[in-house]
């Protein structure tokens, strides 16, 4: 796995970190907060706009390399279902996708931007391309490339929350962690990540869902966490037959293990797992298939999260036909296990699950200033 970068980034470091820092210049503990609140409560975008701080201060901060680093939304392309995609540059020139999905995350009805009140979830990457190859995904092509940082995690958020002017606490945001990458190969800096969000920017854990394809020993790690978001688990395969072909890391922990870890998650009352499922035609998304599922969730806190395959060039499998896909809903709610098919998001654009790669600029894409 790649190494992270050395930054001299400042969104991103911990408050003990930026105490460090401004002690190492002399400075009173004081001016850490202030360096904070600008940072995370204000998201300035660069080290000048750090007004709270002495001129003479900024000008060392900014002699000795720092910068503010948060990641530039480079480009964008905008879906007729008002989702925008992002394409991300990082300081070292490589590219993520970030997604605004205004309304829901596609499991819940739009709802319109009322008296500036804004409700909307930002999907987030995690990873410059994957390294598990599923086969039904279109990340998977570009291999890994590298692990992103904690600072460029969270700045993702960032970046777009200063786009569309929200404020935290006030607007209602979601963050769903299911961007490019697989966020429990690259668990340290994501779970950093979660804290610098929850506790610096203020968006709760509770509003944050982490999708994982199955990464066993760091589910178990995720388990012990005081604060941890919401967990969904990508299933999509009834047996390991099945799900071997299509996610071949089964043959390393496969569903048995994968759920006996998802146990050892403790969970509260109305909490629940989410397993994320894409159906794709004739392979997953027959009958037999559906009761496997209902056999292998048995008394769990479940839920099911249906996703219609998205095709993406040079990915070899089809769309279900919309019988199958009804029909396997029905066999899960029937068979008591809450199920929701997800409303594809912004697939003309390319944003929907599983069709984030392009890490090039397009020219279809319109850049933004
Ligand atoms: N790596 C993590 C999170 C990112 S993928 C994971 O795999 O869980 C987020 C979700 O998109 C996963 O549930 C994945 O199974 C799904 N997905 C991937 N490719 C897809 C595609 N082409 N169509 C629909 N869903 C897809
Ligand atoms: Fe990686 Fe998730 Fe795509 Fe699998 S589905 S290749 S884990 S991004």
């Amino acid at each position: 796995m790649a190494t992270e970068i050395k930054t001299k980034a400042l969104f991103g470091k911990t408050p003990e970190e930026l105490r460090v820092l401004i002690e190492s210049f002399g400075q009173k503990p004081y001016r850490a907060k202030q360096l904070r609140d600008a940072l995370y409560g204000e998201r300035v975008a660069s080290v000048e706009e750090i007004t709270t701080l002495p001129v003479e201060l900024r000008e060392r901060l900014e002699a000795e390399g720092y910068t503010v680093g948060l990641p530039e939304l480079a480009q964008t392309a905008k879906s007729v279902d008002g989702t925008e995609r992002y394409l991300v540059r990082l300081a070292d020139g490589e590219t993520v996708e970030t997604v605004w999905m205004p309304g829901g995350d596609g499991a819940e009805l739009p709802e319109a931007d009322g008296d500036g009140y804004k409700r909307a979830t930002i999907c987030v990457s995690s990873q410059v391309g994957c390294a598990v190859n599923c086969q039904f995904c279109l990340t998977a092509k570009l291999g890994m490339r590298r692990n992103l940082t904690a600072g460029e995690i969270a700045g993702q958020v960032a970046a777009v929350l200063n786009r569309h002017g929200v404020q935290v606490g006030k607007d209602r945001i979601n963050l769903v962690f299911m961007g490019m990458g697989e966020p429990f190969l690259n668990y340290d800096s994501f779970m950093d990540a979660v804290r610098i969000l929850v506790h610096q920017i203020g968006i709760p854990e509770s509003r944050m869902t982490v999708s994982t394809s199955g990464i066993e020993p760091a589910i178990r790690r995720f388990a012990e966490e005081p604060v941890r978001p919401n967990l969904a688990i990508s299933l999509n395969a009834s047996n390991d037959t099945v799900r071997e072909a299509v996610m071949p890391i089964t043959r390393k922990w496969n569903i048995e293990a994968l759920l006996e870890a998802v146990r050892s998650i403790p969970l509260g009352k109305r909490q629940y797992v989410t397993f994320e499922y894409v159906l794709l035609g004739g392979v997953n998304d027959q009958p037999e298939h559906a009761k496997e599922v209902l056999a292998l969730l048995k008394g769990m806190p479940a839920k099911v999260n249906l996703i219609v395959w998205n095709p993406g060039p040079g990915v070899p499998y089809e769309q279900p036909s919309q019988e199958s896909a009804d029909r396997f809903h029905k066999m899960l709610v029937d068979g008591g296990i809450p199920a929701f098919t997800r409303r594809p998001r912004g697939r003309d654009i390319y944003a929907a699950c599983g069709q984030l790669k392009r890490t090039v600029e397009e020219p279809g894409l319109v850049s933004i200033q």
